[in-house]
């Protein structure tokens, strides 16, 4: 379903690492995500795969592991994952965003002691910041995170955590100051297995995605080592907002991909469908409603692109992270809206995937921060 018009951040070598990440996902994810969908997580043995192809943390350094390369393998990563239409396989949570919190603001002993796990597959890794009570507002957590010695004992609930049944390692926001606001964030690491009041809730029934096991999370009286405080205390949220432009701009490549998707599914059917004796794509309205769906997802691909390269750069801004993530993700929405109706009846059968789309991406315009709060962020640099 790709299009293959030139992408302004491609080369050669990525051209390599996009085939071989093609191969292994028809190999390996194609036969298996409708049964991850039914079972509501995918395999975990598919991340030591993952792992050992070298897909899952393609940007952390080789001395930890990882690929070595840079968000050009991440964004290849997530957009052969929307070719393909996979939305079980949360990489994008456990390799883009979680692996490189622990990078930017790990200590050495802590990198070495998770990096190489997360990487090879062994550990799956989930950031637990939103809670029943609060998510836009994230200075408003009510987790604890207070001092006793050389541990944080952790008291709180989270909720719609990505990968929360998998999950070996976490990072959860809490608060070390209840009496601060932002002031008093952390960002405090828990390792599953030697957590003892951490508990897993029910995997949550959502609309779409349903491969992927997102989970509430409980925390009673559990006895985290100080050693595992990512980062400074007190500055977990200022950290936060320091990574969230690159999870925006994931968001915004992955949303671009789906457009691609949906333009190109829509033009075979439409080719193929009759009405009054003739293929759809004869008739006015099917061929300008492509005409703006395609033109749309020239226009966006150009600016995510762009902002592909300043990220790579070190040069993207939060306001244009922002505006990719609003941008992308609303086009997205719509263009899919345009292209089940072009569908008929058919695009509201699960076993069509625009249907599947429609449900899967909704998502978007809300997670990673809401798109009303992207406007917010952009008014905020003019
Ligand atoms: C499938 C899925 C996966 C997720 N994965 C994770 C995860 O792995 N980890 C994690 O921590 N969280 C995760 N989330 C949570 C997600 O990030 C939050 O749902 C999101 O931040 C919105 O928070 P909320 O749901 O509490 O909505 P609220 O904060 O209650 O906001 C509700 C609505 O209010 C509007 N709004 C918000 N702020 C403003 C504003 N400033 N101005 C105007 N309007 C505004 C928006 O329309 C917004 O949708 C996930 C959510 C889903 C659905």
């Amino acid at each position: 379903m790709h299009d293959p018009r030139p992408i302004a951040w491609m080369n050669s070598d990525l051209a390599m690492f996009r085939d071989a990440v093609r191969r292994f996902l028809a190999d390996e994810a194609v036969p298996n995500d409708e049964r991850w969908q039914k079972q509501r997580q995918v395999d975990r043995e598919f991340y030591l795969k993952a792992g050992s192809m070298g897909m899952l943390c393609p940007s952390i350094p080789e001395e930890y592991g990882g690929g070595g390369g840079n968000f050009a393998h991440e964004a290849i990563v997530n957009e052969e994952l929307n070719y393909i239409g996979c939305s079980s396989f949360a990489q994008g949570v456990h390799g883009t965003i979680c692996a490189h919190y622990i990078l930017a603001y790990g200590n050495e002993e802590q990198k070495q002691r998770w990096l190489p796990k997360l990487c090879s597959g062994e550990w799956i890794c989930a950031i637990a910041m939103t809670e029943p009570g609060t998510g836009t507002d994230l200075q408003a957590v009510k987790t604890r995170a207070i001092r006793d010695g050389d541990h944080y004992v952790l008291n709180g609930s989270k909720i719609f955590i990505s990968n929360g049944q998998l999950a070996d390692l976490i990072i959860v926001v809490a608060k070390t100051d209840p009496s601060q606001g932002a002031k008093g964030i952390s960002l405090i690491v828990v390792e599953a297995d030697k957590a003892p009041g951490f508990t897993r809730g029910r995997t949550l029934e959502k609309l779409g995605m349903h491969g992927q096991d997102t989970a509430e999370l409980f925390f009673e009286d559990v006895r985290v080592p100080v050693a595992n405080l990512l980062g400074s205390e007190g500055r977990g949220f200022a950290e936060l907002m320091n990574q969230l432009p690159q999870e925006r701009l994931t968001i915004a490549v992955g949303a671009q991909a789906c457009i691609e998707r949906a333009v190109g599914l829509t033009r075979d059917y439409v080719k193929q469908r009759k009405i009054f004796g003739q293929p759809m794509m004869e008739l006015q309205n099917t061929r300008f409603k492509l005409a703006e769906c395609e033109t749309v997802s020239r226009v966006t691909r150009a600016f995510v692109d762009e902002c592909v390269v300043k990220h790579i750069a070190g040069q993207l801004t939060p306001a244009e992270a922002s505006m990719a993530k609003y941008w992308a993700t609303d086009q997205l929405t719509r263009v899919i809206d345009e292209c089940l109706q072009l569908h008929g009846g058919y695009g509201y059968m699960m076993e069509y995937a625009i249907t599947r789309m429609y449900a899967d991406t909704r998502v978007q315009r809300i997670y990673g921060g809401a798109n009303e709060v992207m406007k917010e962020l952009i008014a905020r640099s003019l």
